[in-house]
């Protein structure tokens, strides 16, 4: 006899785990499979959570050779890049075994293997040996997250030619790095590489990085990588990579057609990642998909089958791991009769690099592009006192206003916690703030959020203290 449950969610990452607690705590009896041997999905295995601990283990490693310049004085220092991995290995495994331990908790069923439609309400699950069961359920939630795209003729050997995935467990640091694209990957494993001694080449498609982030914005990011020893060819198209006995070489072409061949050790592709629908047998149940191969869904995140849902980076949106969460809890909501839903209007976006970089809500570009009348308040970090006094205060905060009402309509920020700093902001666009309330809202000194009170302040042109 088939196991039977309420709910069945397909994949346990960030959205899949969340959603699948969410819907037990509901009362729901839900199971949740999940194919790579460990839960967290892409976000604690191979994304989030391994990029982070390596940008902070690399960030230390470059502080710590500049810390004579303030007076502290320590003897050689050595990288040594198998303990540095060996760390980073041990916050993924406490963090996977650690959602393992929630699901126990909350009386999750977990399954490991490849689920994929049977019937609609038949899930086949298929485990790494080849065994195979069947379960049943009233309602299915797909939560299968996406995986990097490579571009045409180029196959990820995850050594020379490498993804994410490979850049996050190189064993040597690779003497010239070559990143394709200057978007969140290649900027934040770009730096990574290029702190632990690598020379790293940013080779991008359009004339500025991280598109869709406020232009003033993403123009200071590049200034301050440029300053930190990154270099950049932007206009510049990969057409081809050709392995040869040192590594590969990169061939190139900018605006004009002129050709351009980059030589290095290992090259990053980072132009992207696809929804993961392949494994699914969604023809076998006729589930609609977009152009881009994502699965279609309504506001309610219901598929055009009645009892399947999607949610996370398998749908439209972000590719984000709190958008994937947010939508796991919504929909778990919906399913248990509640009103579950997401504002995709305050949906935070951060670059862990150093500086950080935050973005939530419009940018200057969009608001000129709906002919929104705007305000725009900006304050330095040069003039914060607490970013003066530990010597880190590259960067600013940028608040945009409504001219008439003052309401907040976006902010975009680039220094220290900039990623921290950001979910104040949320938290006033989610009451529906104005710039005024949170220059009316009162600070601690001396910290980094009185620069964001500041720019609040400098909307109404009265910062203190510029
Ligand atoms: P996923 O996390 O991809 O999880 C889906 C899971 O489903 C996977 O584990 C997969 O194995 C499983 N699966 C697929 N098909 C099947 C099947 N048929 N049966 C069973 N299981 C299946 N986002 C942030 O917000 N902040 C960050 O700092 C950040 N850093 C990142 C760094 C890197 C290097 C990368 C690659 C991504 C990063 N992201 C970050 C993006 C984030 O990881 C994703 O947006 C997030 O993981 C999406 O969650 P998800 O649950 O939709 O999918
Ligand atoms: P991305 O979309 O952020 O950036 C891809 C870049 O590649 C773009 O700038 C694009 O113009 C460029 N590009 C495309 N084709 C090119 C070509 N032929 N030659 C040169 N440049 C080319 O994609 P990504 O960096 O791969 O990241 C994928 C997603 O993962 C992100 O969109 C993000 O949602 C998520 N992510 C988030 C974080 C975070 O939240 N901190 C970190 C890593 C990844």
């Amino acid at each position: 006899m088939a196991d039977k449950f309420q709910a069945v969610v397909i994949g346990g990452g960030p959205g899949g785990y969340v959603c699948a607690i969410r819907l037990a705590q509901l009362g729901i009896k839900t199971a949740c499979i999940e194919s790579r041997g460990s839960l967290g999905g892409t976000c604690l295995n191979v994304g989030c959570i391994p990029s982070k601990s390596l940008l902070n283990l690399s960030e230390e490693f470059h502080k710590v050779q500049n810390l004579s310049n303030k007076g502290i004085e320590i003897g050689e220092i050595k990288l040594n890049l198998p303990k540095m991995m060996k760390s980073k290995d041990k916050a993924v495994t406490i963090l996977t075994k650690g959602v393992e331990f929630l699901f126990k908790k909350n009386k999750v069923t977990y399954f490991k293997g490849t689920g994929s439609f049977k019937s609609k309400n038949e899930i086949l699950i298929k485990d790494d040996k080849n065994n195979e069961l069947v379960i049943q359920t009233e309602k299915t939630i797909i939560a299968t997250g996406s995986m990097p795209v490579s571009l045409p003729g180029i196959k990820f050997d995850e050594k020379v030619i490498v993804s994410s995935t490979g850049a996050l467990k190189l064993e040597n640091v690779p003497k010239k790095m070559v990143v394709v694209g200057g978007g969140y990957i290649g900027l934040e494993m770009g730096s990574v590489w290029s702190r632990l001694g690598a020379e790293v080449h940013v080779v991008e498609f359009l004339d500025h990085i991280t598109p869709g982030m406020d232009r003033e914005i993403s123009n200071e990011f590049m200034k301050i990588l440029k300053k930190q020893g990154i270099k950049f060819h932007m206009q510049h198209k990969v057409e081809s990579v050709k392995k040869n006995k040192s590594g590969a070489v990169i061939f190139t072409s900018d605006k004009n057609g002129n050709k351009k061949d980059f030589e290095c050790d290992v090259v990053l592709v980072s132009v992207g990642r696809k929804a993961n629908t392949d494994s699914l047998n969604l023809e076998k149940i006729g589930i609609d998909l977009d152009d881009r191969k994502r699965i279609k869904t309504q506001k309610n995140f219901q598929t055009n089958l009645e009892n399947i849902y999607a949610i996370g980076d398998v749908i439209a949106g972000p590719m984000l791991a709190h958008k994937a969460e947010d939508e796991g809890i919504a929909v778990a909501e919906n399913i248990a009769g509640q009103s579950g839903h997401v504002n995709y209007d305050t949906i935070p976006g951060v670059i862990y690099t150093t500086p950080e970089v935050a973005s939530i809500g419009k940018t200057e570009e969009q608001l000129k592009e709906k002919n929104i009348k705007y305000k725009i308040g900006k304050f330095s970090f040069m003039a914060n006192s607490r970013a003066k006094a530990i010597d880190d205060a590259e960067g600013f905060v940028k608040i945009l206003a409504d001219e008439k009402t003052d309401k907040v309509l976006g902010a975009h920020l680039i220094g220290p916690h900039a990623g921290e700093l950001i979910a104040e902001i949320g938290v006033a666009m989610e009451f529906g703030a104005s710039s005024e309330d949170i220059a009316r809202t009162c600070h601690a000194h001396p910290t980094f959020s009185e620069a964001v009170k500041e720019a609040a302040l400098s909307v109404d042109k009265r910062a203190i203290h510029s």
